[in-house]
This record gives C-alpha cells, structure tokens and sequence, in this order.
C-alpha cells in the first residue's frame, strides 16, 4: 500500500445506508476538505497520463477532474446529466438499479482524435464508466484511461471497461 492510498483510505468516510439501505456510501468530503490529501490526489491524477482533456463525470467527478485538468495544462470537459449541457449534445443512456439514466456531453467537446482521461470518484457497477467512454468515444476522443479514487472491486465494474484502460488509486 502505498502512502498516496493510505492518505485516501483514511480520509474517505463509510457512511452505511445512504442513500438507502444496504448501501455503504464512500463519502470523499474529507478528503477534499483536507488541503494536503486534495493536492495529492490531484497531483496524482494530472501526472498520470499527457492528455489534451480530463473529462470529469457529474458530480464528484467534477471537482477533482477541474483542479487536476488546470495541473495538468490540459482542458476540464464536463460530463452532465441529461438536460444540463446548453449547447448541442451527444447522449449515452445506462442501467441502474431501478430504471435507467442519460448522460451527455457536448457535441463539439473535443477535436477528433484528442487524448482524454476520464475521472470519477467511485467505480462501482462501472454502468456510469462504461457511457461516459463510449460518450467521449462517440464524440471523437480517445480515452486514455479512466481513473477513479476508489474501485468497489466487489461490483466487478472492471469487467464491464475491459477496453479501457482503468487506474484506481485504492481498490477496496
Ligand atoms: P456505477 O455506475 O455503479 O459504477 O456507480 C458509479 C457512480 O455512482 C459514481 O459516479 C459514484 O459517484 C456513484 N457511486 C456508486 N456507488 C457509490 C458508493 N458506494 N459511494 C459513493 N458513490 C457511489
């Protein structure tokens, strides 16, 4: 284990039953709330790859793609829920649990062919992952990687990124 995870390990918060029962929550509001963890990480993920994008998926993503994109020189791409990008967009629709939820991205996010790492807080199921590659695929990037502060490897979601390259900074 290496300092950078045990840092993450230990300013991630289990939160048991949210958003509902049965679900134990990693909560990485300490994390952002404590200066030198949030640096670490970001410096870790903005020097993991030379990439033109960092694509951040909403919300959490977001804001440790922003700060890590700005690190790396590159641009900040925001991946939205349906109906919050103004511009023209691509779509890409999964499953959850119950029913299912849309994704987007603009349309002209990218110039074709630019290399991008996508980033999110947790990879679980890997359904959120999986339409936010083919998304920025659709749209004329390649993805790099995708890379997630901590991967429940008990969902298995690397199974459904298979093409992708996935780093997870801690897998639990
Ligand atoms: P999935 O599509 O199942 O891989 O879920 C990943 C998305 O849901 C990410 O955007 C996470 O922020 C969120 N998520 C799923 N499970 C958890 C969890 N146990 N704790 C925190 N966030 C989660």
């Amino acid at each position: 284990m290496t300092e950078l995870s045990n840092l993450i390990l230990d300013r991630i918060r289990d939160v048991p039953d949210y958003p509902k029962p049965g679900v134990l929550f990693k909560d990485i509001t300490p994390l952002l709330a404590d200066p030198v963890a949030f640096a670490a990480v970001t410096d870790e993920l903005a020097g993991m790859y030379e990439v033109d994008k960092i694509v951040g998926i909403e919300a959490r993503g977001f804001i440790l793609a922003a700060p890590a994109a700005l690190r790396a020189g590159a641009g900040f791409v925001p991946v939205r829920k349906k109906g919050k990008l103004p511009s023209e967009t691509l779509e890409e629709s999964y499953d959850l649990e119950y029913g299912s939820a849309v994704i987007e991205v603009h349309r002209d996010a990218f110039v074709p062919g630019e290399r991008v790492l996508i980033v999110d807080d947790v990879l679980a199921t890997g359904g959120t992952a999986r339409a936010a590659v083919e998304l920025v695929r659709r749209a004329g990037a390649d993805v790099v990687a995708l890379a997630v502060l901590m991967e429940l490897a008990f969902l298995k979601g690397r199974e459904r990124l298979t093409d992708v390259e996935v780093r997870s900074l801690v897998v639990v």
